[in-house]
């Protein structure tokens, strides 16, 4: 018999016609006669119940039927007589594909920590909470690329491996052949690596923006979304060492365009999580966030406040709050202070433009004060930067300025220099943290819990 998907099953009607179910123990109850099973196969966060005459299969079968094992079930779907669900099922044939002995089986019990769960991230997929997650990950990622197609943007495919370090972002990860314990040498005792693979150093990217302003300058509208490595040993709930990256490229956009599509783009994606994953946000927002749909509601509905990082520094000096990290003019902004912004002084989304150039990145299009370039951060509740982007730097000479300035290798840039020499255009981008995304639209509050597997320090098991 042909398969049918929990989710499908609960909504079906025909009452009395036998189906097959297969899934997972999520629980097992009843007395010494009747036991209600609830299966899960994943289609959706509900289960589905498993009516099972204990006499009907004896009592040897139906043992190892515990929490965590997986069945196939044929059996009559029933109107269900018990609370909250339409449907179950009476089941007349069980094959039990795999038992999970309760002696070992470390989902035995329901309400494990979310730290528990990250030391089991093989298993964690099989609880209520990462199911939601991992089927809204699949949701908005879909979402994503729904919203750049509609809107005439291509996906365009920038390298994992690269040999420049796209913007100073952060520590990069080396990517070699060599054998560590017997590094080739140059005469001048550095590491030879014109011996390794790609005949030089290499790295894995930081970024794919400097890659995907080279098909913005030809296709138009492009995005990249794909994995982004930073080796930066921060220990903190906001920054994973592997994460994936949302970065569309525009040319002919300015800053202004920039900050419409990611307040449009960032507002459809939070309407479509409402839309689309209405019972997995429902059941976070009970177990973790009772504010998380409010919160979306709000977002989705409100004008984000736009900025400069001058008129911020003002807001935040003359707040009276006693920060951490001191706030003055030309400090990169924590997010102790972007969350005051956001949280406590307007109370809505914010976007701050116009940075010190000091602390922005080389390509950023340099104002005519000499002193700031046009950057725009979006900065959200509980989140703090959720978004960073910029219009980029079209001339030539002011971006070689900034090249020699920085103290920067342009040798490993050389290509991207070239779109300033050939045809060059304004333009603009930005990139928008694909797990900061997701612990906005979950509530959830530690990024290590809205990927499968979360790379950090000391952290690469599974
Ligand atoms: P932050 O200041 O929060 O460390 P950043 O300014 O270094 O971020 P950008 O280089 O502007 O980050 O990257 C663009 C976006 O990528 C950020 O706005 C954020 O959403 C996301 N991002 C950056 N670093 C990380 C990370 N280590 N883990 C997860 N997401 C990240
Ligand atoms: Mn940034």
């Amino acid at each position: 018999m042909k398969r049918t998907k929990i989710a499908e099953a609960l909504q079906l009607k025909n009452f009395g016609e036998e189906v097959n179910i297969k899934g997972w123990v999520r629980t097992r109850r009843g007395n010494k006669n009747v036991s209600f099973v609830a299966l899960n196969d994943g289609s959706t966060i509900n289960n589905i119940q498993i009516v099972i005459d204990i006499a009907k299969f004896g009592e040897e079968y139906f043992k190892p039927i515990t929490t965590g094992a997986c069945l196939s079930v044929n059996g009559t779907l029933v109107e269900s007589q018990g609370q909250g669900q339409s449907v179950e099922i009476q089941a007349k044939e069980i094959e039990i594909y795999g038992t999970a002995d309760p002696a070992t089986y470390p989902l035995q019990k329901k309400g494990h920590s979310l730290e528990f769960l990250r030391e089991i991230a093989h298993l964690r997929p099989r609880t209520n909470t990462f199911g939601a997650i991992y089927r809204m990950r699949h949701h908005m990622s879909y979402a994503i690329h729904k919203y750049f197609n509609d809107n005439g943007f291509y996906y365009f495919h920038t390298p994992i491996i690269t040999a420049s370090d796209a913007e100073g972002a952060g520590s990069m990860f080396e990517v070699s052949t060599l054998s560590m314990n017997d590094l080739p040498r140059t005469k001048e005792g550095k590491v030879d690596f014109s011996q390794d693979f790609f005949g030089r150093q290499t790295n894995l990217t930081v970024s794919g923006q400097l890659e995907g302003e080279l098909g913005a300058m030809a296709l138009g509208l492009i995005y990249t979304f794909g994995p982004t490595f930073r080796a930066e040993n921060s220990n903190t709930p906001r920054h994973l060492a592997e994460f994936w990256m949302i970065e569309p490229e525009m040319a002919f956009y300015d800053i202004k365009d920039n900050m419409d599509l990611a307040e449009d783009f960032l507002k459809y994606l939070i309407q479509y999580a409402l839309d689309n994953c209405k019972e997995d946000i429902e059941f976070l927002a009970k177990m973790y966030d009772n504010e998380l749909i409010d919160r979306l509601n709000f977002v989705v509905n409100n004008n984000f406040v736009r900025l400069t990082y001058t008129e911020g520094v003002k807001i935040l000096k003359e707040s009276g709050q006693k920060f951490e990290f001191p706030v003055d003019w030309g400090t990169d902004l924590q997010s102790e202070h972007e969350r005051y912004l956001v949280e406590k002084h307007f109370k809505r989304p914010v976007i701050l433009t116009d940075y010190p150039k000091e602390i922005k990145s080389f390509y950023m299009k340099q104002n005519d004060d000499g002193k700031t370039v046009r950057a725009m951060d979006v900065l959200f509740p509980k989140i703090g930067e959720i978004i960073g982007g910029s219009e980029r730097e079209s001339d030539y000479d002011k971006l070689m300025n900034r090249v020699k300035e920085t103290g920067m290798n342009a040798e490993p840039i050389w290509w991207y220099l070239e779109t300033r020499k050939f045809g060059t255009a304004p333009h603009a981008g930005f990139g928008l943290g694909f797990e900061r995304l997701m612990l906005f639209v979950t509530g959830m509050t530690n990024i290590r819990d809205v990927i499968p597997f979360p790379r950090t320090p000391n952290n690469a098991d599974f």
